[in-house]
């Protein structure tokens, strides 16, 4: 097992965990602990490089600390990421080794599932670290952080529809990129509130089932950009509104769990000019740390606190939309001043 320190700016420890004897590749980035330990999930995916998973897990990891901040959780910001294909590079003895590296950061950097990992990997991970959130409720834990994810979101799409002049989701043609753990709880929100849904996935069986289930209509992953609807939700992965992806849109707008949606920030300057609503990352999906952030409070979990602190989300949302319409600047920049007027605070209040 070894653990190697990288060098990183604006970062306030980046490791390296490699564990020969099971093959294990990780990062661990801890970007900024300002307001609490630093927490985020851990992503398992097949990255083509290094450098792709590097870049990946800062950007998450900064986006965690953002997240918490304007979501007042109480905690930092952090993320893992493990080189390898969640289909077949697990194992257990995997899951024991990233517990180890866990835990020898001491406390710095919590853990969590994350895509391409379970509750049942993080079942793994605890037995070599109590530095880890979201086990199973029998565990005294907060469970799958996905259906709250999936609340959250479902709330700021309904504050974006408002502040679009819809006056229901009722008919409302909502386009899901992803059908995962986060979108097929969110299919149920809005088939529920009398949306209609269209929906992709890489995975096509993931796209049936919700056909079956909410009669929502399937596309090609590479067509969801190009669908006539008014609400686009993006529940995959990142950087999925750039260069390409901004002029084909046919949505009033960009409302979806995803993190990092956005390639850079000019891209929600872009959805601005024309005329496309955009809730940032961030704000919106928000109700997964909630969630786990009231299981690390003094008196533990409790289901009721958290469904209260997640509703929340649908005025935070609002207040981001208003805020970047009075100063006349993108929803995620607003979201950004915010996220670091917060920290600031924290900062202060330290010194
Ligand atoms: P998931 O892995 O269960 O779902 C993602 C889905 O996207 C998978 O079904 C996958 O096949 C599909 N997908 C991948 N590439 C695609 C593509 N190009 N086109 C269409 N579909 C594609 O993950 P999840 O937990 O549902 O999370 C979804 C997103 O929400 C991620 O970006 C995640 O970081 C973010 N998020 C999740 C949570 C949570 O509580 N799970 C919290 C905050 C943010």
């Amino acid at each position: 097992m070894k653990i190697t320190e990288i060098p990183c700016e604006g970062y306030e420890k980046v490791v390296r965990c490699d564990d020969p004897e099971t093959g294990l590749k990780a990062l661990i980035s801890v970007h900024d602990t300002t307001l609490g330990p630093a927490l985020g999930g851990m992503r398992m995916w097949p990255y083509l490089s290094d450098h792709e998973a590097f870049t990946d897990v800062n950007r998450l990891s900064a986006g965690m600390t953002y997240k918490s901040a304007v979501a007042e959780t109480g905690l930092g910001g952090g993320k893992c990421v493990i080189l390898g294909n969640p289909k077949t590079d697990k194992s257990e003895a995997l899951f024991h080794a990233m517990g180890r590296f866990v835990e020898a950061l001491d406390g710095l950097y919590t853990t969590a599932e994350d895509v391409g990992t379970t509750v049942d990997d993080m079942v793994s991970v605890r037995r070599e670290t109590t530095h880890v959130t979201g086990l199973p409720r029998e565990m005294n834990s907060s469970g799958d952080p996905s259906p709250y994810t999936a609340i959250g979101t479902y709330l700021g799409i309904k504050a974006c529809a408002e502040r679009a002049s819809f006056a229901a989701l009722e008919g409302v043609r909502v386009a899901i990129q992803g059908a995962g753990n986060v979108a097929r709880f969110l299919c149920g929100h809005l088939a529920e509130a009398g949306a209609k849904i269209i929906i992709t996935d890489i995975v096509p069986e993931k796209v049936q089932l919700m056909i079956d289930k909410y009669g929502a209509e399937g596309v090609a992953p590479e067509a969801i950009y190009d669908v006539d609807c008014d609400v686009f939700a993006p529940c995959a992965l990142g950087a999925v509104i750039n260069d390409d992806t901004v002029p084909r849109l046919r949505c009033k707008i960009v409302a979806g769990a995803a993190n990092n949606v956005l390639l850079t920030e000019e891209h929600g300057d872009r959805l601005r000019e024309r005329g496309i609503l955009y809730a940032p990352d961030f704000v919106i999906n928000a109700g997964g740390i909630i969630n786990v952030s009231v299981e690390l409070e003094p008196d533990g979990y409790n289901e009721a606190r958290a469904r209260e602190k997640v509703n929340n989300i649908y005025n935070a949302v609002r207040d981001i939309l208003e805020t970047a319409d009075t100063e006349g600047i993108a929803a995620n920049r607003a979201a950004i001043l915010l996220a670091e007027r917060k920290l600031e605070e924290g900062r202060k209040a330290k010194a």
